[in-house]
């Protein structure tokens, strides 16, 4: 089984990244609003920034308090969606529960929303234009395209249906040509529908979900989840259940997650190229 491993896929994107944004007017620039004090988006944030630095970007990070106002939030993106000089704005999730999710992502100015959320993004993804990509799942599509995984033709099978990786992943695979099935909680015999797929994308948000029985032999697997336990980070795949059946299976860590600020760091690129900087 081949090991779909994300770092050299993220390192020949950040080089071209670099070598594009330098011939831009001024550099690409994306503020991140992270808003109260979750522990794993202290560490997300860091490494947007992080990542912005390493590549001549503008990256800014503006916390706000757990108890903030809906009001102060929607005032601050106005500002930000207003502000020539920014280019992405990302609202860092998940967000406390008195603030209302939707809203606050639909705020935001399509053209800077560098997590491919808004409605308007999403809309043209259903309908094959070009757009802000969601950042996961257009990782995978660049790991395929990368390890030359023909797409055209093959049948996909992606579990999970949300809106962040399971639904935008299928309309990426729709658009490349694939025969795309979505399952989800509600799918009979889930296992049955895996056994289908040529390509089979395991975002479900359950450990070691996907096992022997889940896997056509040959098949590429690409494995989004992630989950701490005590034996460390494991993925939606047993990767050692289906290490002797599948054709190539995404290593987690260094699979998916990788892609996903590469992604991420992209999407600012195009949104600054966009408007002409
Ligand atoms: P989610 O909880 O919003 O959605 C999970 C989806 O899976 C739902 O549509 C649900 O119907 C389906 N599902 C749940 N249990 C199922 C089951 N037993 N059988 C079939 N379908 C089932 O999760 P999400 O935000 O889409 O994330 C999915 C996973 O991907 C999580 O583990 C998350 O941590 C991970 N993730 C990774 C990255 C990354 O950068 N690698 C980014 C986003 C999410």
């Amino acid at each position: 089984m081949k090991s779909l491993a994300g770092r050299p896929v993220a390192d020949a994107i950040y080089a071209e990244l670099r070598r594009e944004a330098a011939a831009l007017s001024s550099p690409p620039s994306l503020v991140v609003l992270l808003i109260g004090e979750d522990p794993a988006s202290q560490t997300y944030v860091a490494s947007k920034e992080k990542r912005c630095a390493e590549l001549g970007f503008r990256g800014k990070v503006e916390r706000l308090p757990a108890t903030v106002e809906a009001d102060t939030v929607f005032r601050r993106i106005s500002a930000l969606n207003a502000d020539r000089n920014v280019h992405g704005i990302l609202v860092q999730l998940p967000l406390p529960p008195q603030l209302p999710r939707e809203a606050i992502l639909e705020s935001i100015d399509p053209e800077k929303d560098v997590d491919g959320l808004h409605p308007v993004n999403a809309g043209r993804l259903v309908q094959g234009r070009p757009t802000l990509e969601p950042c996961t799942p257009a990782g995978v599509m660049e790991i395929l395209k990368f390890y030359e995984i023909p797409v055209s033709g093959r049948r996909a099978v992606v579990v999970g249906r949300s809106d962040i990786v399971g639904k935008p992943m299928a309309l990426l695979l729709l658009r490349a040509d694939a025969t795309v099935t979505v399952a989800h909680s509600k799918t009979p015999d889930l296992a049955l529908v895996c056994r289908e797929a040529d390509i089979l994308v395991a975002a479900a948000g359950r450990p070691k979900l996907i096992g022997s029985s889940y896997v056509k032999p040959g098949a590429t697997v690409i494995d989004v989840g992630i989950h701490r336990t005590p034996d460390g980070l494991v993925g939606d795949v047993d990767a050692a259940a289906i290490a002797s059946l599948a054709g190539a299976l995404t290593p987690v860590p260094g699979g998916v997650g990788v892609m996903t600020i590469a992604m991420l760091m992209r999407n600012v690129f195009r949104a600054a190229k966009d408007v002409g900087h």
